[in-house]
């Protein structure tokens, strides 16, 4: 195991690359970020928001929401801008009760919201299969972000969507620069869907019938809906905008569910295990994410963040996997199973009864938790 000398993300983490310094992809582009001319970008938005109400027939642009704070900051941003939204859920089988609260406070900032809800029938087979197959239970959950929305978008014909972090350019160097739009080749790259679509997962068991919600529109005129980033002409930054979602009645939790941020991956009680993964494929866990970021952005050091990793070990969600476990109808000791099986064999190392991983970030690491 290699990590990168500024952050603490090591080089097993998909989409990362390191150039001969030893540095991240993820911390130069944020060096790059740096010398970004914002008033350019802010300026092509409004271009963006003026086309869109002059192709618009009634709703100006569709906002796929959850309750969490980046969706607040949407709905926020579109509103002063003078944008009239649809805004678009899928709704998670596993909301909290402070993702409901945060959804409904979003809403009654003065939007128009369609919660959709999929077959759980049909969810809980899909999202078994994922696990089973791929190791990643949030497979499906991402499949329904992008297609839902985009559907409606399409059956509305709303020429834009308004889409708010791109995940990608936070860690890829070459996406920053032309990293406005999202579409297919991005869902297929950076989409968490292993490049499948629905199509590839019709067996038996799930029909083409059953996996309507997932399938992308049967026309896609990308020039008709302009899917873009909101990140990409604001400056995305996880603190900057929970504050601003704060100032419109967002509200964070009383600790954080897994990673660092107790105002991020709070509205869904699946997330976690969704992240947890990484910890076995990859040998790192949502923290690190959190962690490097804050390195990035100047308010840690790598020596704190260093310390607040061995103190928080490897973050297993256990309530969180019960309720899974539940939702799946499988036991707990199935699940952790499954997990096992995921198990990165280049980087794992079993010895004397207990796994570990050899040059890990932490030496005195405490290998009995995983
Ligand atoms: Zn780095």
């Amino acid at each position: 195991m290699k990590y990168c000398t500024k952050c603490v993300l090591p080089t097993t983490r998909p989409g990362l690359t390191f150039d001969e310094a030893g540095v991240c992809s993820a911390c130069r582009s944020a060096e790059v970020r740096v010398s970004i001319d914002w008033p350019a970008r802010e300026l092509a938005f409004r271009h963006v928001v003026d086309n869109a109400k002059r192709k618009s027939t009634g709703y100006d642009c569709v906002i796929p929401v959850s309750g969490g704070k980046d969706s607040t900051w949407q709905v926020a941003k579109c509103k002063d801008y003078g944008l009239n939204p649809l805004c678009v859920t899928w709704r998670t089988p596993g909301r909290t009760p402070l993702g409901q609260k945060n959804l409904d406070n979003l809403i009654y900032l003065g939007v128009d919201h369609i919660d959709f809800q999929i077959n759980p029938k049909v969810e809980r087979k899909f999202t078994y299969k994922a696990l089973t197959k791929m190791g990643t239970p949030g497979l499906p959950m991402h499949m329904a972000i992008f297609n839902i929305p985009l559907n409606i978008a399409c059956r509305f014909n709303v020429p834009l969507m308004i889409w708010g972090e791109n995940t990608a350019s936070e860690y890829t160097g070459e996406a920053m620069h032309q990293g406005f739009r999202l579409d297919n080749e991005w869902v297929a790259r950076y989409g968490v869907t292993h490049g499948t679509v629905a199509r590839d997962w019709l067996d038996d068991e799930l029909t083409e019938h059953d996996l309507t919600p997932y399938f992308g529109p049967l026309s896609f005129d990308r020039e008709k809906v302009l899917g873009v980033f909101l990140g990409y002409y604001f400056s995305w930054d996880a603190e900057n905008v929970y504050k601003v979602a704060a100032t419109h009645g967002f509200e964070s939790a009383a600790r954080a569910k897994t990673g660092l941020y107790n105002y991020a991956d709070i509205d869904d009680d699946f997330i976690s295990i969704h992240h947890w993964f990484k910890w076995h494929k990859f040998g790192f866990t949502r923290l690190w994410d959190n962690l490097s970021l804050e390195i990035r952005n100047g308010r840690l050091t790598r020596e704190q963040a260093i310390y607040l990793i061995k103190d928080a070990g490897d973050q297993t969600p256990y309530e969180d996997i019960d309720k899974f476990c539940d939702f799946l109808d499988i036991s707990t000791s199935h699940f952790f199973s499954i997990a096992a099986s995921f198990r990165n064999s280049t980087i794992w190392r079993h010895d004397e009864g207990i796994w570990r991983i050899d040059d890990f970030l932490i030496p005195d690491w405490d290998w009995h938790e995983g």
